[in-house]
This record gives structure tokens, sequence and C-alpha cells, in this order.
């Protein structure tokens, strides 16, 4: 009698997910891997092709300087060690779009090993190991689409044969499909920063298998995987995990076995599909590639290329938390493209008082977005804009109270702030009697501070500035205000 899967709540609880990540990154050479051919997009379909990456018979492939260079970068921006030696491989199966036959990639001695990938989890941060990186080329492209008359035709679109690739293969670390999300977001962060790759997922410049498994709680040995190929956003491979998850525990729960296969996942019915049942690796019958030496990165060159790493992601944020002075929230906001973080401490640096443009945009700016649903990118207000108010109240031209209003009308408008300035510009009050005037009856309003004040209390001038301020309607002019307190103050 066959029993209905407990996929229930109390039946997910029992077990633990295990996911491992394969993504395969195009590094952004302007030629392939191994010739001499453009690796541009987009291209007429094979227009950039030769005999090497034709795989015509004869053909010698020579390995491209830059995208060694590339790799390294990658590696060790992902704290990898490089291997001085690797070894380039054979990886042979029959498939259209791969004209030679096998694919050139590296096996048991890749480029880089033993990297990791700091991520944020629920319960706090957490390393996902990164097993290996390594530098292969990608195939061409299968084209089913497009055909009338036939939709039985498959034409290939040789461009992308030999285009250069990392394949960056994660641990079984990940324990859920949120880690999964954060780990593609910091890599594809960190190779950004790089500037090895576009990660334009739609290009294909960014693709992810992901490999799952379930054991029950405790269990030390892993269950038997499933991978998901070619899901084409981190959304879906969260949606797919997701998917297969509890797939798995069905399964397991109605007394089935999984099978280790590859499947497809279909974002619109949010469902995988098995494809085919998963080769062994020794299916590929690797063995070492005889056209090619092994590729030597000494450590001199491993230096040079050291030097030219920028500052990362992780190193950038506790930089800009202490520079100035803000939250971890907002500096993950700041920092969520890199565009943005160099428009920020752009203008931070630009304006007069760093840390006062900062402020401005955790007290004023976030807020703001956050009450009408904007993501940063969409504010009306640039971080030029931002910087611009920054000045203005730094030099006492504007109150704390005008730049509120002022930032209002630009969300308001959907006007950057140097446009709503210019036409709002408040007449400030700087006549010397009028503001004098307040001040006076300021004073005669507050008997017992400015008693305070005469005893020796001199912050209390603080308080005399704001009330002359709110008197004013924020209009006067905060400098002159200052000044012409503390004469009055002191007389
Ligand atoms: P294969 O030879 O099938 O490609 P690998 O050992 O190379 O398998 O691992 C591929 C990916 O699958 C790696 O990211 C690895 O962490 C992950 N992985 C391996 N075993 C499991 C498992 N039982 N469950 C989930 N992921 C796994
Ligand atoms: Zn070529
Ligand atoms: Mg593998």
């Amino acid at each position: 009698m066959a029993t209905t899967p407990d996929t229930s709540l109390a039946a997910r609880a029992r077990y633990e997910p295990v996911i491992g990540l394969e993504v395969h990154v195009q590094l952004l050479t302007a030629s392939k891997i191994f010739c001499s051919c453009s690796t541009r997009f987009g291209d007429p379909p094979n227009t950039n092709v030769c005999p090497v990456c034709l795989g015509l018979p004869g053909a010698l492939p020579v390995l491209n300087r830059k995208a060694v260079e590339f790799a390294v970068r990658a590696a060790m921006a992902l704290n990898c060690r490089v291997n001085e030696t690797s070894i380039f491989a054979r990886k042979n199966y029959f498939y259209p779009d791969l004209p030679k036959g096998y694919q050139i990639s590296q096996y048991d001695k890749p480029l880089a090993e033993f990297g990791w990938i700091e991520i944020t989890t629920g319960t706090g941060r957490k390393k996902i190991g990164i097993t290996r990186l390594h530098l292969e080329e990608d195939a061409g492209k299968s084209l089913h689409e497009g055909f009338p008359d036939s939709d039985q035709t498959t034409a290939i679109d040789l461009n992308r044969s030999g285009v250069p690739l990392i394949e960056i293969v994660s641990e079984p670390d990940i324990a859920s499909p949120d880690e999964a999300y954060e780990y593609l977001t910091r890599l594809k962060e960190i190779i950004l920063y790089t500037g090895v790759s576009d990660c334009n997922m739609e290009e294909g410049s960014l693709r992810c298998d992901a490999n799952v498994s379930v054991r029950p709680r405790g269990q030390k040995e892993f269950g038997t995987k499933t991978e998901v190929k070619n899901v084409n956003s981190f959304r879906f491979i969260r949606e797919a995990l997701e998917y297969e998850i509890e797939r798995h525990i069905g399964v397991i729960e109605s007394g089935g076995k999984i099978t280790q296969e590859t499947r497809l996942y279909n974002a619109n019915e949010g469902k995988t599909y098995g494809m085919r049942s998963k080769e062994q690796a020794h299916d590929y019958r690797y063995f070492p590639e005889p056209d090619l030496l092994p590729l030597v990165v000494d450590e001199k060159w491993q230096a040079e290329i050291r030097r030219m790493l920028p500052e990362l992601p992780e190193a950038r944020r506790k930089r800009m938390v202490a520079d100035y002075g803000i939250t971890e929230y907002d500096v993950q906001v700041l920092t969520s493209t890199q565009a943005l973080a160099d428009q920020f401490e752009a203008a931070a640096k630009a304006a007069k008082n760093p840390k006062r443009v900062a402020n401005l945009v955790q007290s004023e700016l976030m807020g703001r977005l956050k009450a009408r649903g904007l993501e940063i990118e969409q504010s009306p207000i640039s971080m030029k804009g931002v910087a611009m108010s920054a000045d203005l109240v730094e030099s006492g031209a504007i109150s704390g109270k005008m730049l509120k209003d002022l930032y209002d009308l630009c969300f308001e408008r959907g006007q950057d702030f140097p446009a709503v300035y210019e036409k709002e510009k408040p007449q400030q009050i700087t006549d010397t009697s009028a503001i004098e005037k307040i001040i006076n009856e300021v004073i005669a309003a507050n008997p017992k501070q400015l008693e305070q004040y005469r005893g020796g209390k001199k912050t209390v001038i603080g308080f005399f500035v704001g009330q002359v301020m709110k008197a004013s309607r924020g209009q006067a002019n905060p400098q002159l205000v200052n000044e012409l307190l503390a004469k009055k103050l002191e007389s």
C-alpha cells in the first residue's frame, strides 16, 4: 500500500538540506581562450570562428594570457590558493554544440583551490568553502527557435565556442535556498568588483548549476543529490531548490529513493523535471590535454596580479562604516551596487563634511525612500544632491528644517535637489536688525536659561539658537544667529 508522502512542517523539520553550487563565469577578455577570435556577444551566428574554435583537425590551441590573469584575480578575490602549476584536461562527451567532441577544462590539477566566501545568514556570518576554481572553454550554442516551417530544426552558433570561463565549485556547505541566494549574490558582487566579468545572466555570462540533497538531521552521510541546471536567475535558483528539497523529502518519506540525475526547472510551473541521469566523472574519460603545456603561474606573476586587486566589497563596507560612521544596514544599501557606492564616496569626499553626507543619507533619504517603496537607485535625490544639501546646511545657508522641506519637495516632484533648491531657495533672513529683534524676544522669554548661561553654562547657547531658528520658522541665517546671539549673551 502506498503511503501519502508527509511533507508537513514537522516532516520538513526532520531533514536538513545540503547544497553545493557550480557557477560558470565568462571572462571579459576581448578574444577567446585558445584562439584570437572575438568574444563579442550578439554578432551574427558563426562569424567569430576559426579552425581552432571550430575544432578542425590539426588546429592547435594557444593559451590567452589575459584569461589566466583574470582567472587568477578572481581566485584571489575568492580567497583561493592559486596553484603554481595546473593542468588542462580534455573532458570528452558528445554534443552537437561541442565541435571537437571534448571540452578543454581542468580536472585533478585545477588553477585554484581552498577558497571561501563569507555570507550573512539568519543566525550570523558563515563561511562557504570554495572547493576549486578552474579555467575552461565554453561550448557553442544550440538554437531551437525562429525556424519557420519546422519545430524540428536546431541550428548551432559557434561564436561562443572557446570563450573563456571560470568554473567555481562550492563545498556542500550551503544549508538552505536562502543561503544559496546569498552566496550567489556575494559571489557575483565580488566578481563584479574584480572587473573580470560583467556577470550578465541574460547573456549567459553567469550560469549556475545547483546540487541538492537532504538528510535526516544529525546524520553525517549525505543523501543522494540531484542537480538543477541552467536556471537563469538567482530567484529561480532559490525557488528550484525549495521545490527540490520538498520533493526529496516527499520521496523519502513515502519510502522511495532519490535517483541521482540532472533536472531542469520550469519557472512558469515552479517545478523541476528529470532530464538525464547524471554521468559519473569517469564517463568523461578525462585525460591531460596533449596540445597544451602545464600552466605555470609563478610567484612573481601571482604578486603582480595581487597588486592589481581592487578593494573588495567586504573590506569596502568595513572601511565605509569606519570612515563615515554609518550603520551596517545603511552601508549594505549604499554598496548594493558598485556604481552607487562610488557615487556616494565621490560626493561625500567632495563635500565640506563627508560625515554629514552620510548622516543625511541615513536620517533623511533612507526613510523617505522606504516610505515610498523606492530602491535607492530610484531616488529622485542623487548622491551629488545630498552632498550639495549637506554643504548648504554646513555653511548655514539653509537650516535643518528647510532641508527637510526641500527633500519632501524633491520626492513630491521627482526632481533632484539642485533643481528644487534653485526654484525654492528660501528667502533667508539676513537682515541683522530683524534677527536681533527675534533674539531679544527669545532671551526675554527665557530668563532661566539666560541665568544659566551667565552662570557659566555656555552650552545653553545651543538652546537659544534653536529657539531663534524656530521663531524665524527656520529662515534666519544660522551663522548670523550664532554670531549675534553670542554677542548679545556676553553683553
Ligand atoms: P559531480 O561529480 O557529480 O559533478 P562533485 O563532487 O563534483 O559532483 O560536486 C559537484 C557539486 O555538488 C559541488 O558543489 C558539491 O559541493 C556538491 N555536492 C556534492 N555532493 C553533494 C550532496 N550529496 N548534496 C548536495 N550537494 C553535493
Ligand atoms: Zn577561433
Ligand atoms: Mg562536478
